[in-house]
């Protein structure tokens, strides 16, 4: 889909379990002239995830060829276990052809594109309340309690980093937030 305007690089960030993935599949459907770059990620698939669709499932190795070859936008260890990373040809294609680009990203990566694009706007995606991201996160069910411990205690930190975002937005309703979004990035 071709736009008249400059195409735009947003980036989704925010702790887990709040309702980035959500968000984004809705605005997807919503608006699907919005390209979504496929990452790339060393953790194993979950059942029911594709490869090339839902991620690029690569090996340690493979994903150290991508990073040294400079073919990555950003990438980062996400939750102290894999590695994940945005192809950066997947996104110069999609502005070539005059889409506007959604980087659904943890915010170390968020901070790195950043620096390589300051055009790129970081869209904060923030819980309700602390109580309802731990329901959200708990209720999702894909992680155990160790692994949401873990996932909670980067959250506290994730939290603060609101304050650097360009936007914030509250997740309370998804509706509400994926029509906050299109009028944000003016779709
Ligand atoms: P993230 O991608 O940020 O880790 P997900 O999109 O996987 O989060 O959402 C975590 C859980 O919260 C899922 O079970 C999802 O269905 C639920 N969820 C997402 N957004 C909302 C919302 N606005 N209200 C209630 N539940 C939500
Ligand atoms: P999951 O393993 O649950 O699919 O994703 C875990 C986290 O990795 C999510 O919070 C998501 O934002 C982040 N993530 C997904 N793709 C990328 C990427 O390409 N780069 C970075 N930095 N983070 C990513």
């Amino acid at each position: 889909m071709r736009s008249p305007r400059k195409p735009s690089v947003w980036i989704i960030s925010g702790p887990s379990g709040v309702g980035k993935g959500t968000v984004c599949a809705r605005l997807r459907t919503l608006r699907p002239g919005i390209y979504i770059p496929v990452s790339l990620t060393t953790r194993e698939p979950r059942p029911g995830e594709v490869d090339g669709v839902s991620y690029h499932f690569v090996s340690e190795q493979r994903f150290q060829e991508k990073v040294e070859s400079g073919e990555l936008l950003e990438h980062a260890i996400v939750h102290g276990t894999h590695s994940y990373g945005t192809p950066r040809g997947e996104v110069a294609d999609a502005i070539a052809s005059g889409r506007d680009v959604l980087l659904e990203i943890d915010l170390q990566g968020a901070r790195q594109v950043k620096r390589n694009l300051p055009e790129a706007q970081l869209v904060f995606i923030a819980p309700p309340s602390w109580e309802e991201l731990v329901r959200r996160l708990t209720g999702r069910g894909t992680e155990n309690a160790s692994q949401v411990e873990h996932r909670l205690a980067t959250a506290r930190v994730e939290l603060e980093a609101r304050e650097e975002a360009d936007f914030v937005i509250v997740n309370d309703r998804i509706e509400d937030t994926a029509q906050a979004l299109i009028v944000l990035m003016g779709l």
